[in-house]
């Protein structure tokens, strides 16, 4: 144990004995930076809109709802960013899905 730390301080005395002042000064000043209270986290509480509202199923027809979780060049905003629950993501994106389908063939098939 001892050993080791007396080769240690003198590897590292004798490799720092050219530039170590400058690059000491630096390591200690960023290392010592003093922590105080630095922790926020942001942790809004993320709930389903669906649920809350008690949606259960998401219509393709509803179209201002539908928007809220598209971005703005047609792609499904991420689940994690929207707070959906997995249920209603996937009900979701079938509606967005259905949606495009009809604004891609509006009159096409007219039975
Ligand atoms: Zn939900």
């Amino acid at each position: 144990m001892s050993e080791e730390t007396t080769h240690r301080a003198s590897e590292s005395g004798s490799s720092s004995s050219g530039h170590g002042s400058s690059n000491s000064g630096q390591g200690s000043s960023g290392s010592s930076r003093p922590r105080s209270g630095g922790r926020k986290f942001f942790r809004r509480k993320k709930v389903c809109k669906f649920c809350t509202e008690k949606i259960d199923s998401v219509s393709y027809r509803d179209v201002n709802l539908l928007r809220q979780f598209v971005a703005e060049r047609g792609k499904i905003v991420p689940r994690r960013l929207t707070g959906v629950c997995t249920t209603h993501q996937r009900r979701l994106t079938r509606a967005i899905k259905q949606a495009r389908n009809i604004a891609l063939l509006p009159f096409a098939a007219r039975y």
